[in-house]
């Protein structure tokens, strides 16, 4: 029988709030909230739709609806997020790894590579991913923020690379020595004066320090590309995000120090997303 007070008549009923506050991705976000509360996978959410929930259950339930309706991302309310297929531990001090930026990992993987630096490391999604997929690889993690390296370094222990990365707290090249056969950066990106402009969940959620990217953006970019090359190999590869419409200026400032461009790769909206650059050897 299924009781007004189902599991499956709460679903609904929180799916409705998101909905109405314009929330994308409502039917996910209810189903993982609800799972985090039951502990349960997907599977065992379907076992139990038509039971009720318990008081306390309810309660949680309803602390959690109440963030997301807040614009809290569901990565951040249960403190993990899936990445190229790996669960990475996410929290208010890192940028939550998108979707978008598993395309750097595909260009990446087309070639393999022994020493990876990765600039601006954040949750470890890039380089935590690449030593996972690159047993004999080591790495490298800068980030200016000694919390986001905190949380790069705790998601390389849960996914087993730590012993293969180092991490180093300062800004972009100045905390690294040594050279690379391949470089991996994120960067901030977004102009200055369009943050105050960006939706909530990425306004008031991601750090600041890992989205402004200057006043035109691309500050982040000449910054590394200009001190790229003395860090690579030769022959090495830089692969950087960019955000919509940045490319042929991100190629200009590569261009300029001497890069080659080599490949590019489209995120599933159709915008450039990866680009990547070769240093003539
Ligand atoms: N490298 C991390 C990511 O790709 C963080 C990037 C950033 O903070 N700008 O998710």
């Amino acid at each position: 029988m299924q009781g007004a007070d189902s599991i499956r008549t709460r679903l609904a009923a929180a799916r409705a709030q998101l909905v109405a506050a314009d929330i994308i991705d409502s039917a996910q976000a209810v189903r993982l909230l609800m799972q985090h509360v039951l502990n349960c996978d997907r599977a065992g959410l379907i076992l139990q739709e038509e039971r009720a929930l318990s008081p306390d259950e309810l309660a949680a339930f309803e602390r959690l609806v109440a963030r997301r309706l807040a614009h809290e991302p569901v990565s951040k309310i249960l403190g993990e997020r899936e990445f190229y297929g790996r669960a990475f531990r996410v929290t208010a001090d890192v940028l939550d790894p998108r979707a978008d930026t598993e395309t750097l990992i595909d260009l990446a993987l087309e070639t393999p590579a022994r020493r990876v630096l990765d600039l601006g490391s954040g949750s470890g999604a890039l380089i935590v991913t690449l030593l996972a997929e690159w047993p004999e690889a080591t790495g490298v993690a800068v980030d200016l923020s000694p919390a986001a390296l905190a949380v790069t370094l705790e998601n390389a222990g849960r996914l087993g690379v730590a012993s293969r990365l180092t991490p180093a707290e300062g800004a972009w090249f100045a905390p690294v020595a040594g050279r690379f056969d391949l470089i991996v950066s994120n960067p901030p990106y977004i102009p200055s004066a369009d943050l105050a402009g960006l939706e909530p969940d990425v306004r008031e959620h991601d750090p600041v320090l890992a989205l402004d990217g200057g006043a035109d953006g691309l500050s982040c970019y000449r910054a590394i590309a200009a001190g790229a090359a003395s860090q690579l190999e030769p022959g090495g590869r830089i692969i950087v995000e960019i955000g919509a419409g940045q490319g042929p200026d991100v190629t200009g400032i590569f261009l300029s120090e001497g890069f080659r461009h080599g490949a590019e790769r489209r995120d599933l909206g159709g915008h450039v997303r990866a680009l990547l650059f070769t240093l003539p050897g």
